[in-house]
C-alpha cells in the first residue's frame, strides 16, 4: 500500500470512528437469471445459487451492498458485492428464496424496455415491491442494445438513447433517479463512458469474465468503467479457486462460525 493510500484509508477510517480499520477491496459479481432450466451458462437454480453463496461465506467472505462498498464500508479483507443484470422474472422469487433469507441485498440493474414486457421479464409492480423491501436498482440501458465502440461509430443515436432514456421510466417506478449504470453486454469506449456520466450517473459498471478486485478508495478508479465479474458456469470453478486461494492467503483472525 502506498503512503498516500494508507493515509487516505486512515483518514476515512477515523471519519467512521473505526480507528485504523482500512476499507478493503471488493469483487463485484454479476448474475443474470435463476430459472433452474440448465439452458443457459448464466442461469443458476435457487438451490445451486444458495449453495454457491454459502461456499463463499464459509470461506470467510463478507457480502456488502454496492452502496456500502462505494462508501468504504467494507472489512479489511476482500469482500463480495452481488449484482444482477437485466430484469428476468426469476429475480423476484430468487430475492425471497435465496438472497433475503441470507440477509443479502444484491444490486439490480434493469432496462426499462424489459419491464412489463413479457412473462419472462419482471413487472413494474414487482420492481416497486422489491424497492420497498430495500433492494436497490440501477439502469442497464433502455433497450439493452450494445454501447460498444462499434455501436458508437455506426449508430451513435442508438447509444445515446441507451444512456439517456432509462432514467425517466425508472424514476417513475422506483421513486428516485438511479445513480448507477451497467453497460448492456459489459463494454463501452471512453466517449460512451463520458456520455453516461454526463447523463447523471455517478458510477458505471463494465462486465466480463475476468476476476478484478475493485478498490473504491483508490482516487484513480474510473467512475465510468468499474469492472465486474460475470459468473458463467464455465468460470465458476476459476472464481471459486481464486476465492479459496485468497482465503488461504488471508486467514481470518476469528474463524467464521
Ligand atoms: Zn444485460
Amino acid at each position: 500500500m502506498g503512503v498516500k493510500k494508507g493515509l487516505l484509508s486512515l483518514f476515512l477510517g477515523s471519519i467512521w470512528g473505526l480507528g485504523t480499520v482500512v476499507a478493503g477491496p471488493v469483487l463485484i459479481l454479476d448474475y443474470h437469471t435463476f430459472l433452474g432450466t440448465k439452458t443457459s451458462t448464466l442461469d443458476y437454480s435457487d438451490k445451486v445459487m444458495g449453495e454457491q453463496l454459502d461456499r463463499m461465506a464459509a470461506l470467510g467472505f463478507q457480502f456488502v451492498t454496492l452502496p456500502d462498498a462505494i462508501a468504504g464500508k467494507t472489512g479489511p479483507r476482500l469482500s463480495i458485492v452481488l449484482t444482477i443484470d437485466d430484469g428476468n422474472h426469476s429475480i423476484y422469487q430468487a430475492m425471497h428464496k435465496v438472497f433475503e433469507p441470507r440477509h443479502l441485498k444484491p444490486f439490480l440493474f434493469i432496462y426499462p424496455h424489459a419491464i412489463d414486457r413479457s412473462r419472462f421479464t419482471i413487472t413494474s409492480a414487482r420492481v416497486h415491491e422489491l424497492e420497498k423491501e430495500g433492494f436497490l436498482f440501477g439502469a442497464h440501458g433502455y433497450y439493452h442494445l450494445p454501447m460498444t465502440e462499434h455501436a458508437w461509430r455506426t449508430d451513435p443515436e442508438q447509444v445515446r438513447h441507451e444512456a439517456l432514456w432509462p432514467a425517466e421510466p425508472l424514476t417513475k417506478i422506483l421513486g428516485y433517479r438511479p445513480t448507477m449504470f451497467a453497460y448492456p453486454y459489459g463494454f463501452a469506449p471512453l466517449a460512451v463512458q463520458k456520455l453516461v456520466l454526463s447523463a447523471g450517473y455517478q458510477w458505471a459498471f463494465a462486465a466480463d469474465d475476468k476476476i478484478v478486485p475493485v478498490d473504491f478508495s483508490d482516487p484513480h478508479l474510473a467512475h465510468g468503467y468499474v469492472p465486474r465479474t460475470i459468473v458463467y458456469h464455465w468460470n465458476l470453478p476459476i472464481l471459486m479457486r481464486y476465492l479459496e486461494h485468497y482465503a488461504a492467503e488471508h486467514p481470518l483472525k476469528h474463524p467464521a462460525t
